[in-house]
């Protein structure tokens, strides 16, 4: 008896720590109507937007655009952008540059709506152009007044750029509101750049579906396609500027899979104010620079390159080591810590 209690201990053992590497939604971890599985997390879902109405976006989605402010767009060199708010809606001043998030996102559920100019004018690629792009502005699928308005295939309404023609043209009329609810998951490379698993979309336009999980041939582009170019997981979702005035509202994601810490995309201009000799004590000078576009710090002989997660704070994803740049008065001081809170302050030498 002792012996089958043993091995049952050392099986539930080995199951445990199956199940931490497994899949935990897989169902073959789990018996049938198992009462200690987790129950769902409660989500309100929000509510669908009318064309009177934005909607509501579910409670655990983080808001990008609710139509009130633009504190979590920039253009895409991290400055303020020129787009403007009216009526509730954001929308494209023509010559104004892309705008793209604060934050990065890896795979993600992302719903936007978008409004051709209600006075169509142009025609082709002309008419109502813009386009929703994951990593940075790598892929784009694209935003145009296809309605009555013929183009190539690979480059209509709902199009992934060069690449997938919509199933179905599902455009309503300039002027109306049209949505696009979108499953994105990310490509993944190797640590030597080589593509391990390529980008996927599914789309649906206006609720219906329009791409079912298609493989990304690569970046999206005029005239020229692909390949694929080594990035992070986690970048900004960027809005194209293509001479049109486009309007978007209700535009909301929601983080799919083990996402870590939020991360951020700083403009260049913020990272370098943060480059410097810090001094914790006369001893002791911690150097944070730049290389590469990244930020680094030195600390106990070994350099970590750090991600925002938060316009201020940075961590590193080798260790547990974190920085907070804080501005005292005329000083920056960063606030080095390791493990756990509270660590260093060192004041930056001027
Ligand atoms: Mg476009």
């Amino acid at each position: 008896m002792k012996t089958i209690r043993f091995l049952l201990a050392v099986s539930c053992i080995s199951s445990i720590s199956l199940l931490t590497l497994a899949d935990e939604n897989d169902p073959r971890q789990w018996i049938g109507h198992d009462r200690t599985r987790p129950l769902p997390a409660v989500v309100d879902p929000g509510y669908a937007s009318t064309q009177d109405q934005p909607g509501k976006a579910p409670a655990d989605a983080i808001v990008l655009f609710d139509g009130s402010d633009l504190s979590k767009w920039v253009a895409v060199n991290g400055e303020p952008t020129r787009w403007i708010i009216k009526d509730g809606a954001m929308e494209c001043v023509p010559g104004s540059g892309y705008i793209r998030t604060l934050q990065c996102f890896g795979d993600a559920q992302v719903h936007v709506e978008f409004a051709s100019p209600a006075k169509p004018e142009g025609s082709s690629q002309g008419r109502g152009n813009s386009g929703f792009f994951f990593g940075g502005t790598r892929y784009e699928i694209q935003v145009l007044d296809s309605y009555n308005n013929k183009t190539y295939a690979d480059g209509s309404c709902a199009s992934i750029y060069n690449q997938y023609p919509p199933l179905v043209n599902a455009s309503r009329p300039p002027g109306q509101w049209q949505s696009y609810d979108i499953l994105w998951t990310a490509p993944r490379f190797e640590a030597d750049g080589k593509l391990r698993s390529p980008a996927h979309i599914t789309l649906f336009h206006n609720g219906v579906l329009v791409h079912h999980n298609v493989e990304l041939l690569g970046d999206t582009g005029w005239v020229t396609r692909g390949p694929y170019r080594a990035h992070p997981e986690k970048l900004p979702i960027s809005i194209q500027d293509h001479g049109n005035p486009v309007r978007f509202r209700n535009i909301w994601v929601r983080e799919l899979g083990k996402t870590g810490r939020p991360e951020f995309y700083l403009a260049d201009k913020v990272l370098d104010g943060f480059a410097g000799k810090y001094e914790v004590n006369r001893d002791w000078v911690v150097d944070v620079t730049r290389r590469d576009g990244n930020l680094f710090f030195r600390w106990a002989g070994e350099e970590f390159l750090v991600f925002a997660t938060s316009p201020n704070r940075f961590f590193a994803k080798t260790t547990d080591v974190q920085v907070e740049f804080k501005q005292e008065g005329d000083d920056t001081y960063a606030y080095f810590s390791v493990g756990e809170d509270g660590g260093m302050r060192a004041k930056k030498l001027k």
